[in-house]
């Protein structure tokens, strides 16, 4: 049964500091196994967005960087561009992000850069067997990495339930391309019976892919690119709506992305799932809004999927917030579904998929740090 390292939130003496939990249990642990001396490799974290506070805070990042330099590796500080933007924002976005959220030289000691450069087209084509993407389009610097360390800050997802391992590594660890070939079964549904035709979903799509004749929406099949964020985000009146076969889609596709990056990285790959700041909304979002349970603390596997299904029990167990979104959707009690009630996506539909593509395990042994 796959092991899955907790280093739970709480400190009380200085002893019990959790990044120096963290770092300590980085070092003794299933690193060592993950690469040889002198090897490149790859952390894979996430700037987050620039109006945005729901990322991983730059001193977890460093604890990786520094216990990678203490196993004789060589660390590699990467992020990827994010498909939200107008395309021809998106590399200064990334600037300036990374700026305001404290990822630099300074903090790191290693200069954060782009896997897939800063027009998002670097990428290295790799086969993916079954599923509906033939290729997968993995950034060129993680693919060319000797192994790679894929941070996640978790968070509800929209279209997946769960932001954490499978999406940060089957949407984060790929280009521009990549990730609009995930994406690209999710189609806004306009609800006319609701629609006032107020056109902020005109006004908000960067792609130009929505018009309103007679004061009716109207998608541009050819324009979308499936972001399905910017014109469902700006809908006062929910009158947009992502259909469950259009989900069920887009969390295979994460799952058959993610085994691409696996295959690029020879299975070298490890996966750490930060409970911190757990919100309604993943880091691509331009808001987070506040989290629906408590600081949790940290996860870390060699199996995405056994983390992943470790990730969803500790959330689902774990008492709802008053006030946040847990409390609007009536999942409050520990060992409520919160993800699948805050988005009306099952994350387990996900996790059995990645156990069926072969990609890990969906149980689990916790040991706690
Ligand atoms: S119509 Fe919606 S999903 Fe399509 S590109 Fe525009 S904002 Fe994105
Ligand atoms: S934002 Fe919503 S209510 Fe306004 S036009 Fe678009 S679909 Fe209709």
């Amino acid at each position: 049964m796959p092991a899955v390292h907790f280093v739970g939130a709480r400190e009380r003496y200085t002893s019990s500091n959790m990044i120096e939990r963290f770092k300590g249990a980085l070092e003794k642990g299933e690193l060592h196994e993950l690469f040889s001396q002198g090897d490149l490799v790859a952390v894979k974290f996430d700037a987050g967005e620039k109006t945005a506070l729901g990322y991983v805070r730059p001193p977890i990042v460093k604890a990786i960087v520094d216990a990678i330099y203490s196993c004789d590796g060589y660390p590699v500080l990467l992020d990827t561009l994010n498909m939200n933007t107008k395309a021809s924002d998106v590399g200064r976005n990334w600037l300036e992000a990374t700026a305001l959220h404290g990822f630099s030289v300074t903090s790191l000691g290693k200069s954060p850069m782009l896997a897939d450069g800063y027009t998002g087209e670097e990428e290295l084509l790799v086969p993916v067997e079954g599923g509906e993407l033939g290729g997968v389009e993995v950034a060129r610097a993680i693919a060319e990495s000797h192994a790679l360390v894929v941070v996640s800050h978790v968070a509800a997802h929209p279209f997946a339930g769960l932001s954490g391992a499978l999406v940060s590594c089957g949407v984060g660890c790929v280009s521009l391309k990549g990730k609009g070939r995930v994406h690209a079964p999710l189609r806004p549904i306009f609800l006319q019976d609701r629609c006032d035709g107020c056109g902020e979903c005109e006004k908000h799509c960067p792609h130009g892919a929505v018009s309103l004749e007679n004061n009716e929406p109207q998608l541009d099949e050819k324009s979308c690119i499936g972001c399905a964020y910017y014109c469902t985000a700006a809908c006062p009146v929910g009158a947009i709506v992502i259909d469950r076969s259009s989900t069920m889609r887009f969390q295979k596709r994460v799952v058959d992305s993610a085994m691409a990056v696996n295959t690029a990285l020879k299975g070298k790959v490890y996966y750490v799932n930060v409970l911190i700041d757990i919100c309604p909304y993943p880091d691509c979002y331009p808001f987070s809004d506040v989290p629906f349970v408590s600081d949790q603390g940290i996860l870390m596997s060699s199996d995405p999927v056994a983390l992943d299904s470790a990730t969803l029990s500790v959330i689902d167990e774990a008492p709802g917030l008053p006030g946040s979104i847990a409390e609007e959707c009536d999942a409050l009690s520990p060992g409520r579904g919160k993800l699948f009630h805050i988005t009306g996506v099952d994350p387990k539909e996900m996790i059995l998929y990645a156990v069926k593509q072969g990609l890990g395990q969906g149980d689990f042994r916790v040991f706690k740090v």
